[in-house]
């Protein structure tokens, strides 16, 4: 993920929203604030909490450097309309571990700055979603996150061996993880655990382990995601590790698949669900809806291409009467969802007649042929092998290639440069079967 700006110190004010609190008081863009009830706000998170009260008192420091007190009331939940210079208000924090299996340890020299940056900041798993492994954290950050009620809360686990943790995460402090997650249970929080996957280290006897010791906390532990290792070709200094192949790949789902049957007779949920690249890597047919228990973990690409294929299928029954397109066009993804977009691709032409759809699978050269998800295809890849392809009208990529609030890829390259190359127009496609569907249609 990205991270920028995180420079200020203090609580400057960038806007107001129209209509709110904050703008009927004449609150204005460069005030800053300073207090809210007498508390410093340390955060977004403080800022938060704080505010969410029927009664509140709000200390501001004017552009000319006067103090404004303000009491407010108004409903429990009304937010006050301000936005801050600084999303998170002060710095975000930075990890402290050496993860054998740390994919940013292993991306090339000369990339862009932040994708180097190793966040680990509970502030990030509560307002994005990112996972953390609470290695960083004190006592007192604990009781923060219990006392406001921080939750859900994505953790990163791996296994609850004590040991095994603190040989994986190579940090002394990452034994304390389950005393830690027995104090969100006490105070009921709701967390998702993920667990990478490195053959030979976690998985077998320890997967077994950590998967019973997180059973005892459901439902605080709502869903455990199991996510296979990615290697890049940049880990030659780095402890030697293997990754998943079909062999491996297979035996891990059958397990995962006993573990569910057995935790629906336990605790009346899988609890448990191995990630898509599981599948797509052994050809398994993707399981049921149904059977993702509503989707908790989809943001770590577990469920995402059932999902997905759910969505165009309802997309495509609006379409009653076949339409036609002529165009022609190139839909480009990694090497691993080649089979099911090629599914979806068949699925598409029964409704959409006269179209060419060619899907072509980009073998990744920037970080090693290993890496085969689409969201790590960068734009010169793109450029490379798709170059003997003419007569095109538009090559059609996840909009997870590119960087989250930028059509830029990993690589720097912009959607701009890649169609300059190739003299073609690209498209970016949101990961959901309405944007694809749409943009086919048109
Ligand atoms: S927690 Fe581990 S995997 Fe995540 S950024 Fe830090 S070292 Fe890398």
């Amino acid at each position: 993920m990205e991270l920028k700006n995180f420079t200020e110190d203090k609580n400057i004010i960038e806007e107001v929203a129209k209509g709110s609190i904050a703008e009927e008081l004449e609150i204005e863009p460069g005030d800053i604030l300073l207090s809210i009830n007498d508390i410093s706000v340390k955060d977004i998170i403080d800022y938060k909490y704080l505010v969410s009260d029927d009664y509140v008192v709000v200390s501001i420091e004017k552009k000319c450097g006067d103090i404004w007190e303000f009491e407010i009331e108004k409903d429990f939940d009304e937010d006050l309309g301000l936005v801050f210079t600084n999303p998170l208000i002060d710095k975000a924090k930075s990890c402290r571990n050496k993860c054998i299996f740390c994919f940013i340890d292993q991306l090339p020299p000369n990339m862009r700055e932040t994708l180097y940056f190793k966040d680990d900041d509970s502030r990030l798993s509560f307002l994005q979603g990112n996972f953390i492994t609470l290695t960083n954290m004190s006592d007192e950050e604990i009781d923060r996150i219990i006392r406001y009620r921080l939750s859900p809360i994505n953790v990163s686990v791996h296994t609850t061996n004590p040991e095994l943790r603190i040989k994986m995460l190579n940090n002394k402090n990452a034994g304390r993880i389950y005393e830690i997650l027995k104090r969100f249970k006490d105070a009921n929080l709701e967390v998702n655990c993920q667990i990478v996957l490195v053959p030979g280290v976690n998985d077998g006897k320890e997967l077994e382990r950590t998967l019973e010791d997180l059973s005892k906390l459901y439902p605080t532990v709502e869903s455990v995601a199991v996510v296979p290792i990615g290697i890049t070709k940049y880990r030659e200094k780095l402890q030697k590790v293997e990754p998943y192949n079909k062999e491996s790949a297979n035996e891990l789902l059958d397990f995962i698949f006993n573990k569910q049957n057995y935790f629906l007779k336990e605790l009346g949920t899988r609890f448990v669900f191995a990630s898509d690249e599981f599948f797509a890597m052994t050809h398994t047919e993707l399981p049921k809806s149904n059977d993702y228990e509503g989707f908790p973990q989809l943001e770590n690409g577990v469920g995402l291409m059932k999902s997905f294929e759910d969505e165009i299928l309802t997309e495509l029954k609006k379409i009653k009467t076949p339409i036609n397109n002529n165009k022609r066009y190139i839909l480009a993804t990694g090497t691993l969802a080649y089979d099911f977009i090629v599914k979806m691709k068949d699925k598409i032409l029964e409704k959409i007649h006269g179209i060419e759809l060619t899907v072509i699978p980009i073998v990744n050269r920037f970080f090693g042929e290993t890496i085969t998800v689409a969201g790590l295809v960068t734009g010169q890849d793109l450029v490379a092998q798709l170059s003997s392809y003419d007569n095109i009208d538009g090559i059609i990529i996840p909009r997870s290639m590119m960087k989250r609030d930028e059509e830029i890829f990993l690589d720097n390259l912009t959607i701009e440069d890649v169609s300059k190359a190739l003299n073609i127009p690209v498209i970016s496609s949101e990961v959901e079967g309405k944007s694809l569907i749409d943009i086919i249609k048109n």
